[in-house]
């Protein structure tokens, strides 16, 4: 296993502490795929089945992954579709896909011998990482956008014990001073820029194969700091490199208009970062995603793209995987489905398509209580039960 710099080739030892190339491009691991396990038989999922693709000796787990792959039966009705699924991520041990970085991520800090780790977070990666160095027995500091941060990610930081230092500007900002912290403080930084995280999140590529037993057409997915987007290609890529699959999926990025300088770039063709991201969807409201690189690159490669959606599609499509199928997701994740539902009309009838829906409803529950009036109560009688019915 070495890291590779993807702009400019250069590699490193993988046991020195080292998240950028001297170049300033990111690094990715490469995988000693000569040694990895045919495992993909649907049964007995979990994160760690496919530890031969992990390039970690520790181990520090929480029981990730494993989530569920649910048809959209109703939905696919709806709009017409043959193959509608959803992988629910948000059935994570902390309610989010960031628990398949933090397993890896948290394992590597052990490893390299780190005691304190660091990261930046619009909030689900906060509650990640302080509940995996719970875990570890190690300090956490996380540093979160001022008055920005669901309230169930905060509660869950705070209960998990970490240091959580709220900051006054947005998830960049935030994100450069936890760059500054891990060079000059000797803390480890987890956040996705930390090629080990998305170790383990291309393991969603590889549950999602080894539960449908094939490779969807389209993958669907929310893209903030576009880590996910680029790990759940590694991952297809891998599989297809070793001779496990014979195809790959094309991968669509969705991001919500006022944070979307991804789906910007992949129409306009020039990268340029917003300074006042603005969504309702906090998990995805980022200006200046770190990985942005790799993910234009993952869906230049997979022939994927990249779409914008309002906020007022994203709480309409959040109530329609509620209403509809009993998935309650949290408004970033539910832009998938808005994506899907925006872009219909590029999609074949009988395509298999996977939505990923990244983080649980619960984590904020305010969206959806502030637009909801609970009636006046009512006597406690069986009468004044039926004049309300
Ligand atoms: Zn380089």
């Amino acid at each position: 296993m070495i890291l590779k710099c993807i702009e400019c080739g250069k590699e490193y030892d993988p046991k020195e502490v080292r998240y950028k190339c001297e170049c300033g491009g990111l690094l990715e691991v490469l995988v000693d795929l000569d040694k990895v396990e045919n495992v993909f038989d649907g049964k007995n999922i979990t994160l760690w089945k496919y530890e031969s693709f992990i390039p970690v000796e520790k181990r520090v787990s929480l029981n990730e992954g494993g989530t569920p792959l649910y048809r959209l039966e109703n939905l696919q009705k709806e709009l017409k579709m043959k193959e509608l699924y959803v992988k629910n991520e948000g059935a994570n041990p902390t309610g989010s896909f960031k628990d398949r970085g933090m397993t890896v991520g948290v394992s590597k800090a052990l490893e390299l011998g780190m005691d304190k780790v660091i990261c930046a977070s619009t909030g689900n990666t906060s509650a990640s990482l302080a509940a995996y160095s719970a875990k570890a027995g190690i300090k956490s500091y996380v540093l979160v956008p001022s008055g920005k941060i669901a309230l169930g990610k905060l509660a869950q930081a705070i209960v998990y014990g970490a240091k959580v230092v709220p900051i006054r500007g947005n998830f960049d900002d935030a994100l450069r001073v936890v760059v500054e912290a891990s060079k000059e403080l000797g803390v480890y930084m987890l956040n996705s820029i930390n090629p080990f995280r998305l170790e383990g999140q291309k393991t969603i590529a590889f549950e999602i194969f080894d539960q449908l037993g094939f490779v969807p057409d389209k993958v669907i997915l929310p893209v903030g700091n576009a880590g996910n987007i680029s790990a759940i290609w590694k991952g297809f890529k891998e599989l297809y490199e070793v001779g496990f699959i014979d195809k790959l999926p094309q991968m669509i990025g969705i991001q919500a208009e006022g944070a979307s300088p991804l789906a910007k770039a992949f129409k306009e063709g020039t990268f340029k970062p917003f300074e006042k991201p603005e969504t309702v969807a906090t998990a995805i409201r980022i200006g200046n995603p770190a990985n942005w690189k790799k993910a234009l690159k993952a869906v230049e490669e997979s022939k994927g793209l990249l779409e914008s959606v309002s906020d007022k599609e994203i709480l309409n499509a959040q109530k329609l995987l509620a209403s509809k199928e009993g998935i309650f997701v949290e408004p970033a994740s539910a832009s998938s489905l808005a994506g899907l539902i925006k872009l219909r009309d590029k999609i074949e009838d009988d395509e298999s398509v996977v939505l990923i829906t990244t983080g649980h409803g619960l984590k904020d529950p305010n969206i959806i209580l502030e637009n909801f009036r609970l009636p006046e109560p009512i006597e406690p009688s069986l009468e004044a039960f039926k004049e309300v019915l």
